[in-house]
């Protein structure tokens, strides 16, 4: 079902004392838009993390999952291991993964296809680059990189997919895309979901915008039609931020 959701996106930052003080935060602030509220702490601070958003609407999300169950994978972490820190939720495809460790289409089906047999709801995350946008290529790329890690999927599987379009040249730049230029994404998403499945599904699943949004821009961005909530990266590390952004999303 479609849903009004935010998430942040914690990235490389906050140590444990960190952590528990940010959700702590968080915990002070009101939540008025109804809209889920997520957040993603490093691995090493899940557990601290799930223990700490006790009694409130927080969720906790893992940042990226292996495809593996278990095995000589360095540096790994698979979906049973976040299943029993009480971890239920993971981003999977964001650009930094794709752009630093190499993460192509190929591998995050593997991972989403993993993510969703162990009952792990997936943010799935693509957008395109600036110079993809500049040169008109920007549906083209967001389209196949849709289907090619989830159009192998049935209809039901996404139950559990929300979706987060992240343009690339907008996260952690501050240049945001306008709130037109995210609709008109969105509203594509939606007819590419739609053709292959159908409208009843493409309706249903949430769409998040990624890049930039700050407590100033998010009310107009999330007041777009086929725009469901954000992925929020620096602004979510400030509950006040984080809260401004999550208000707006009425
Ligand atoms: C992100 O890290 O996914 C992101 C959207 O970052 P920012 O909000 O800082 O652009």
């Amino acid at each position: 079902m479609r849903q009004k959701i935010v998430a942040g996106n914690w990235t490389l930052n906050k140590n444990v004392a960190e952590t528990k003080s940010l959700i702590a935060d968080l915990k002070a602030q009101t939540n008025t838009s109804g809209a889920r509220v997520i957040i993603t702490p490093s691995f090493v601070n899940l557990t601290t993390a799930v223990e700490a958003v006790a009694g409130s609407n927080i969720e906790v999300a893992a940042q990226n999952m292996s495809q593996h169950d278990s095995g000589a994978y360095t540096g790994e972490t698979s979906a049973d291991m976040l299943k029993s820190a009480g971890v239920n939720i993971t981003l999977l495809g964001h650009s930094e993964r794709r752009a630093y460790y190499g993460e192509t289409d190929a591998l995050l089906a593997e991972k989403v296809d993993k993510a969703l047999a162990e009952n792990i709801e997936v943010i799935f995350c693509f957008g395109e680059e600036l110079e993809e946008r500049k040169s008109g290529k920007h549906f083209d790329v967001v389209a196949s990189q849709i289907s090619n890690a989830l159009f192998h999927l049935g209809a039901d599987a996404f139950k559990n997919i929300i979706l987060a379009y992240e343009p690339v040249w907008a996260i952690g730049t501050g240049e945001t895309a306008s709130a037109d230029q995210a609709q008109e994404m969105h509203a594509f998403i939606r007819k590419t979901l739609a053709d292959k499945y159908s409208a009843d599904l493409a309706d249903s699943v949430s769409i998040l915008y990624g890049g930039s949004c700050k407590p100033t821009n998010a009310q107009e961005i999330f007041s777009k039609t086929d725009v469901d909530g954000g992925l929020i990266g620096g602004a979510a590390l400030k509950a006040e931020d984080f809260f401004g952004i999550i208000n707006a999303n009425k």
